[in-house]
Formats: C-alpha cells, structure tokens, sequence
C-alpha cells in the first residue's frame, strides 16, 4: 500500500482563504477588523522568523498584525503590564505570547494573566478547564489543525481507536481530548508507555507529538491508518547540512499507512492558518456575532 499524502500546505491555504472571506465580509457589514497581538521576548532568529511570518500572514487574511518584540531580559510585572493593555484593547481580538519564555518568567502566570476570549493559543486554564468538559472554548491551533486535517480525510472519526503519542500541554494533551470529543477510543501514550509499537499497532488515528526524529517505525502501524506528524526536528544530512524530519519515518509508514502528513508541508502550515481563524472566531464571539462554519472544533 502506498499512503495517500495529507497536503497540510494547500489545506491551510484554504483555510487562510476562506479567513479571509469572512474577514472581508466582517469589514463590510460590521466595520470590525480582526487584530492579533503577537508578544515575543528574546533574539531567537528562528522564532523571529516564525512571528515575522505570522504577521505576514495575519495581514495578508486582511487582519491587523501588532508585534511586540521584547528583550529577553523584560520582568514579569512589565510583560503582564503590556498583556493588561492588549486584553483592554478593543482593536485586539487576539493575543498570542511565543512560548517558551525566558527562565526568570513565571510561564503559567503570564498565559493565565490573557484575557480567556483574546487567549488563541487555547492554553488559559479557563479554556483547558471549557474543553475538557465539552464546552466552547479556544482550542490550541496545532491539535485543531491536526483535527481539520483528520476530519477532512475520514469525515466522522466516531468509534475509531486514535493513538496520541505526546502528552504535552500543548499539543498531546489537548489533542486527546478533541479526539476524545470526536467520540474517538483514546490512548495518550508518553515516555513512561510500555509496549508503545503494541500500542500504535491497534490505532485507526495515530498523532505523533514526541520531538524524537523518525522514531514511529512502519511495523507499528496498523495497514490503512491514518498518520499525523506533529513532530518537527532537525537533522544532519551526510552531506553535512541538515534538514527537517518529523516524528515518523515517512518513507517506511508510507508503505503501510492509508494516509499520512509529510514533514514539513503537513501540521505546520495548518497551526498558523488555526492561529488566523481562531483570531477570526475570538472577534466574532466578543461582538455577538455568527462564526464562520468549519473553522474550531
Ligand atoms: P514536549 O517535549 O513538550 O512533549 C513531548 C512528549 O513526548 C512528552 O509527553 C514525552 O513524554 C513524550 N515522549 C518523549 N520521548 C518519548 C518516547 N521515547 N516514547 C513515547 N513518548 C515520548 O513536545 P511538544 O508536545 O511541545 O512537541 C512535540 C513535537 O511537535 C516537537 O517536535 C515539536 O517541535 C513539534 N511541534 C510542532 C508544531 C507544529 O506546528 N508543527 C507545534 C508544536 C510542536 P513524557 O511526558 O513522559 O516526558
């Protein structure tokens, strides 16, 4: 068998599209304009480049972009100084501090410090205490992408076994539970999991949320499965650069799976187009209005 690619790049291109679309049609009809504040403390160049093409995108789905690039040394009282702002700031639907933060920041403190309806990362308490009772919440944007995609292959996931591997706050945890919400049977395997090929074998979904190159193996797979690399690591090549590997071995599971997400090209562009829509979502509940079909959970 030969898997069936999950082209997460054009996915995400349709979903920024139709982002776009509502948002023209919020600006006609409502004079509203969706803004996304993005906080980023540090000189990271990798994440530098990661927010300067958030806001590329943010602009260009016709939403304001305000970036708050910080030193790595700014204090707690000072970021949650800026976040108090962004949450009073009515032109600000959105607002997404670029994890992890420096050492000295209390991380909880500051994500919990988000206005709950502005928090489109989905990471506030509050929105992780709504999902996990099956109420409407903001659902973090790698898992919803995950999600967008599982949908879009399968249709209705009911009844189907589903294997997150990753128990992360960030995306394995949350992962589990939309699935869980999609009537899935799951399983949250981590570290400690024994037997994890055993585990992996007897899923319809597997999602692999680990940051441990190449490490799902063809023979763990279940033939016809449906594959979702969250994964996104960095490797040497022999010919002494490097390049991008997820979670899975592509080449192998690709002979046995029905379907799977390549790296890069998969997951990641999906997590910024869910950034854009959840900040879509975010403007349209703070002003009463309609949300766009398809695009949370
Ligand atoms: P974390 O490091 O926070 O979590 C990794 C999880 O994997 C942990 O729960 C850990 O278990 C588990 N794990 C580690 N080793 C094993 C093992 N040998 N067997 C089974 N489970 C194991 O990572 P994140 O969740 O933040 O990210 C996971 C990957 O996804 C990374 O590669 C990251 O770069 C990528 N990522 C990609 C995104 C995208 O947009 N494409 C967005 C976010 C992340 P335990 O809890 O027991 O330690």
């Amino acid at each position: 068998m030969t898997a069936d690619l999950i082209d997460g790049k054009a996915f995400a291109a349709t979903i920024r599209a139709q982002v776009a679309t509502h948002v023209a049609r919020l600006k006609e009809e409502h004079d509203l304009t969706p803004g996304l504040a993005v906080v980023l403390l540090g000189d990271d160049p990798a994440s530098q480049v990661y927010v300067r093409s958030k806001g590329k995108m943010t602009t260009e789905a016709g939403m304001t972009s305000v970036q708050h690039l910080l030193p790595a040394t700014t204090g707690q009282d000072e970021l949650l100084e800026l976040i108090a702002t962004l949450n009073a700031d009515p032109a600000i639907h959105g607002i997404l501090v670029q994890l992890p933060l420096p050492a000295h920041l209390d991380e909880a403190l500051v994500i919990n410090a988000i206005a709950p309806d502005k928090d489109v990362d989905g990471f506030h308490i509050s929105n992780v205490g709504l999902r996990g009772t099956g109420q409407r919440s903001m659902v973090p944007c790698t898992p919803l992408g995950c999600l967008m995609l599982l949908r879009d292959r399968l249709g209705d996931l009911s009844g189907l076994e589903a294997v997150v591997i990753g128990r992360s706050n960030i995306v394995g945890k949350p992962m589990a539970s939309l699935l869980l919400g999609e009537s899935c049977t799951v399983t949250t395997a981590h570290s400690r999991t024994r037997n994890l090929p055993d585990v992996v074998r007897r899923a319809d979904i597997v999602v692999a949320a680990v940051g441990r190159p190449e490490m799902v193996q063809a023979d763990w797979i279940k033939p016809g499965a449906t594959v979702i690399d969250v994964g996104v690591n960095r490797i040497a090549t022999p010919e002494g650069g490097t390049r991008l590997v997820g979670d899975v071995d592509f080449a192998g599971c690709s002979a046995v799976a029905g379907a799977i997400t390549p790296v890069p090209g998969g997951v990641g562009p999906m997590t910024i187009a869910c950034l854009l829509a959840n900040t879509l979502t975010a403007c349209c509940r703070v002003n009463g209005l309609p949300e766009p079909d398809g695009l949370t959970a």
